[in-house]
């Protein structure tokens, strides 16, 4: 029954999520009838840049292109498109310009077809040296700032531009569902409305308003992973995920429903499998709900080697070829093969045998040309350096510096450790206090992180930073323990802590920086949660020292400290700040600058006690009174949306337009946030919502809008939210979103009201 809901025609005759122009539809048109299978098929193809260079692997020094292997991979089988691959190191924009001339000299000479490089600019200019570096998507989220992500997009477009790249696989907008996943780090944390909103915001950033006429300073975002990746159920990266049909359509779906919207040209497939099924091989999910549903003419490719993984670890095909044919058929219109051309040759078999149809293909190639054309890269395949002279500049790293001061999250402040008084000795501690590559995390400058330390080496680290704020004379800096940077990312040194509680005897307060080394994808598995013991060992030590100690995390995930928490009087979160993230941190912590970042997931507790802020366990509830309630299921060590500030705000006088709504109507909330305390602050404004009886266990609240307001001390702002009825639909068991009579609570800050919907209203799609 629910798939029958879900795969209902009704949408197919909906509204193109991208206008189309008339122009460019002329021009695939023209070009496709001209085209042989072969060349057809090479526009389905992407390789990495490894197969075209010389020494043959990953960059090193000075990479070259080989003219032989252009000859083949383009020459032969007329190859539409290339990326970075893992190995990559972190070029120059003049090296990018130089690569990038010499693969579109090539694909114009012989097909006159520009190539479409693709690059994994992650966090900023990810593999562009001396570009900018923002923090991670995760901290982004943390900011609950639209304008940030959106500049983000803007200034990480243009520099990417500068180096001639006109697309990025980013943003990701998994939702980070389980701490224990090696890439929680890469979304914008746990919630669907948090990811739908900032992923918006990339899109438009990156792109900017006119899907159509990419600009010269914009590119083409890929949203990833598509979908339901961020939930893997052993906590694994590339794992399965078990997730029930309707929480897929509701939550996991929301982030690319209103990327598509808003444009996004392309689209990357889940490497693993939803309810056993690959994604890769999914018609339904690929060509039904995002390509049919929304009625989407943008182009989906496939995550590293996903066809292949059908048949080596998913099992779903005998051989390559019948991998090949199970995911073309799906909609796969790009494969990222990445290393060989026999995937050209299988598929022309495919098509050649009628297991292939002519019209899947013409239907792919359409979608990758009408990206090319999209992106204005036939007039224009290649881009001077000269033209980019913001790149990497002061105007860009300033947005950079604020994205991480908004992002990083004050936990814990007791006995006024925060902010620190004038002229305290002060001692930086821990394995993240002196590393670059920490304050990045993996997709800096190398796949794993591993380049930062060399290529960030002009910016500051936590201890550099603290030098530069209070003074070198009042900053000691003793790590006690180390990571073993030739190693694994999880290796560490044999410790040092004696060394560090001797230097903690001469300072008034601790900053001992904990967290994880650098790491991406599937070497960042883990099997516990658990902070290192050498690190609560060595806060542990320090504690005896009677000195206040201040944590300050630097991880990619929440990892468990409840051992050591009670030990210290403050607790921050940065997470993956990057390159300015030393620097923000001293501002923070100094006074300069108020904390104003929230936590975008649950922290949790304990390793078996782990779960989203919706989820029931999570409820203060219970069927008896007394003995037996849920209070104690779901503890977090921090809730979804907790971060203090310096200043405390006030909420008053919760107000809404309309007490009783239906389906099409739009409900306006306003709120009274009063700073009460001494000094200027950032409040973001959190607005829940919580169905109070529903025919399906409700979840226990969800986040429905939320706004970043500047308040002086002692002044009150009004703030203004707006929400559809219709937001607070759920999708039923029978696949069909619903919105039930009956009474719904609102919460922002400690402010609540109710409110009634009059009317039960069901449809079938999303709610547009
Ligand atoms: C990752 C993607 C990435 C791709 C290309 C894959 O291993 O899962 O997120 O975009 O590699 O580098």
């Amino acid at each position: 029954v629910f798939l029958q809901a879900c795969t209902t025609s009704a949408q197919k005759g909906a509204e193109p999520a991208i206008a189309q122009d008339a122009e460019i539809e002329k021009k695939v048109e023209a070009l496709l009838s001209e085209m042989t299978l072969e060349e057809k098929i090479g526009q389905m193809t992407q390789l990495t840049i490894d197969v075209l260079g010389v020494p043959g692997s990953a960059y090193q020094g000075d990479f070259q292109i080989s003219e032989a292997m252009l000859d083949t991979v383009i020459g032969i089988y007329k190859v539409g498109s290339i990326l970075n691959t893992p190995g990559t190191t972190a070029q120059t924009r003049e090296k990018w310009h130089e690569i990038i001339s010499k693969i579109q000299d090539k694909s114009m000479e012989v097909m006159g077809i520009p190539t479409l490089y693709g690059l994994d600019q992650i966090h900023g200019s990810t593999y562009i040296l001396d570009g900018t570096m923002f923090p991670q998507t995760l901290n982004m989220g943390a900011t609950f700032n639209r304008s940030l992500v959106r500049r983000g997009g803007e200034i990480t477009a243009y520099e990417t531009k500068a180096g001639s790249v006109p697309w990025t696989f980013a943003p990701t907008v998994d939702l980070g569902r389980d701490a224990r996943w090696p890439r929680m780090w890469e979304n914008f944390g746990e919630d669907a409305y948090v990811n739908a909103e900032m992923g918006r915001e990339a899109v438009l950033g990156h792109q900017g308003e006119n899907p159509n006429e990419i600009g010269k300073e914009q590119i083409a975002v890929c949203m990833k992973h598509y979908m339901g990746y961020g939930a893997p159920f052993s906590g694994k990266d590339r794992t399965p995920s078990i997730i029930s049909e309707r929480q897929l359509r509701e939550k996991h779906f929301a982030p690319f429903l209103e990327a598509i919207r808003a444009g996004a040209l392309s689209v990357m497939g889940n490497s693993g499998s939803v309810n056993g099924m690959p994604v890769h091989a999914s018609h339904e999910l690929l060509t039904e709900w995002l390509k049919e549903d929304l009625n989407w003419d943008g182009m989906i490719v496939t995550d590293w080697a996903d066809i292949n993984n059908l048949y080596t670890r998913e099992k779903i095909a005998k051989d390559k070829k019948e991998a090949i044919k199970l995911a073309i058929n799906a909609g796969i219109d790009m494969a990222m093969e990445p290393y060989s051309w026999d995937y050209c040759v299988l598929l022309k078999e495919l098509v050649e045998e009628g297991e292939v149809k002519m019209s899947r293909i013409d239907d792919a190639v359409r979608r990758v040309l009408r990206m090319k054309y999209r992106l204005g890269l036939f007039e224009t395949p290649v881009y001077e350096v000269e033209d980019f002279p913001l790149f990497g500049g002061e105007e860009f790293g300033k947005a950079a510096l604020q994205a991480a001061e908004e992002s990083i999250v004050l936990l814990k402040n007791e006995k006024d450790v925060l902010p620190l008084a004038d002229e305290k000795k002060i001692l930086v501690t821990g394995p993240n206090a002196n590393s670059m590559r920490t304050l990045n995390g993996g997709w800096s400058y190398t796949w794993q992180g591993t380049g930062a330390d060399k290529f960030a080496a002009k910016h500051n680290t936590i201890q550099e930073a603290f030098k530069a704020k209070f003074g070198s004379n009042n900053v000691v800096y003793e790590p006690g323990v180390t990571y073993n940077n030739d190693g694994q990312y999880w290796e560490e040194n044999e410790p040092e802590i004696e060394k560090a509680v001797a230097a903690a005897r001469g300072v008034d307060v601790i900053f001992a920086c904990i967290g994880e080394n650098s790491y991406c994808e599937t070497p960042g598995n883990l099997t516990d949660l658990t902070l290192s013991e050498n690190q609560r060992n060595l806060v542990k030590a320090l504690s005896k020292t009677g000195k206040p100690i201040v944590l300050v995390i630097n991880s990619g995930r929440p990892r468990v400290i409840s051992d050591i928490e009670p030990l210290a009087d403050a607790v921050i979160d940065v997470m993956l700040p990057g390159n300015f993230g030393g620097d923000a941190l001293a501002n923070l912590v100094s006074g300069d600058v108020n904390f104003s970042g929230k936590l975008p997931f649950s922290y949790p507790k304990a390793v078996n006690s782990l779960g989203s802020y919706d989820y029931k366990p999570s409820e203060q509830t219970g069927t008896m009174e007394g003995a037996y309630n849920y209070n104690s299921q779901m503890s977090f060590q921090w809730a979804f949306g907790y971060g203090l500030s310096y200043t405390d705000f006030d909420y008053s006088n919760l107000s809404v337009d309309k007490s009783s709504f239906t389906a099409g109507d739009e409900l306006t909330f306003t709120v009274d946030v009063t700073n009460t305390g001494d000094v200027a602050g950032k409040e973001s404004v959190l607005l829940f919502s919580s169905d109070l009886v529903a025919s399906l266990t409700p979840d226990v609240r969800r986040l429905r809008n939320f706004e970043k307001v500047e308040i002086q001390p002692g002044e009150t702002k009004t703030v203004t939210m707006t929400l559809k009825g219709s937001d607070l639909a759920f999708v039923g068991s029978d696949g069909k979103w619903v919105l039930e009579e009956g009474d719904f609570k609102v919460q922002v800050g400690d402010e609540v009201l109710d409110i009634v919907c009059a009317e039960t209203k069901k449809w079938e799609t999303p709610n547009i």
